[in-house]
């Protein structure tokens, strides 16, 4: 299901002193099983706008369509694009809560109304794919690394088996070896599962060899639009 982006601007606090205006006029379509890349500076909007591709947050103007549909049209589309949309945040601390890896993972399925046998069984495929292994699935959490929290929290999203998986700097805070091997688990998956990749990095390097497509942001705006 492709993303259309229709002359999206957000802008934080309006009316108050503190203002913000974060996102302005992006416009942009991301194809069905696309693996697409956000690159800009800290600051550029790349969590803003990503945020706005599931409907945590709401445009200020313009609209955003997945699949044909405004997400924002009614409380239920914005619901039931969650289901469809999975976004991983750039800090898997505030995505990770339960006791151990593996009821972590199962949380989303069993929302779903999965059985705890199906959830299970959807939670060992996505922690396999992204390379956690078994002996982690009862520990907690938060004793792992940083790069296991990250395939912990991006597990827990893809056992939701959204269409569109959206990770806001997945790279962050890896050294380069837990960079590049994230990257390629990522790759991998979007091959094996050919769902629609969206991923946004502050480093070129880092994503620019991975993706098929890309777009530049600079203060709130889109720059640039092209493959790599
Ligand atoms: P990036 O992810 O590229 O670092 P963000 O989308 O996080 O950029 O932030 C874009 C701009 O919006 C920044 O100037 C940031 O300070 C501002 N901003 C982000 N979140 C909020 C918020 N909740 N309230 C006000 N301003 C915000
Ligand atoms: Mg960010």
């Amino acid at each position: 299901m492709p993303i259309i982006i229709e002359n999206l601007t957000h802008t934080y606090m309006p009316g108050s002193v503190t203002q913000f205006t974060a996102l302005y006029d992006i416009n942009l379509t991301v194809e069905d099983g696309e693996f697409f890349g956000i690159i800009g500076h800290t600051g550029s909007g790349k969590s803003t706008f990503t945020q706005h591709l599931n409907a945590l947050l709401q445009p200020t103007t313009g609209r955003v369509l997945v699949g044909g549909q405004d997400i924002n049209a009614d409380k239920i589309s914005r619901r039931n694009v969650k289901w469809q949309v999975g976004l991983v945040f750039q800090y898997p601390e505030h995505q990770l809560f339960e006791n151990t890896v593996l009821a972590d993972v199962c949380f989303g399925p069993m929302n779903q109304g999965l059985s705890r046998e199906q959830a299970e069984e959807e939670a060992k495929k996505a922690l396999a794919h992204v390379g956690v292994k078994e002996e982690n699935f009862t520990k907690s959490p938060f004793e792992l690394s940083g790069g296991q929290k990250k395939r912990v929290a991006i597990a827990g999203v893809l056992a939701m088996n959204p269409k569109i998986l959206i990770l806001d700097e997945p790279t962050a805070g890896l050294d380069p070896q837990g960079r590049d091997d994230i990257l390629d688990q990522i790759a991998a998956l979007h091959k094996m599962r050919g769902i629609t990749i969206i991923l946004d990095s502050h480093s070129m390097e880092d994503i620019a060899k991975y993706v098929e497509r890309l777009i530049v942001m600079k203060h709130g705006a889109q720059v640039f639009d092209n493959t790599p």
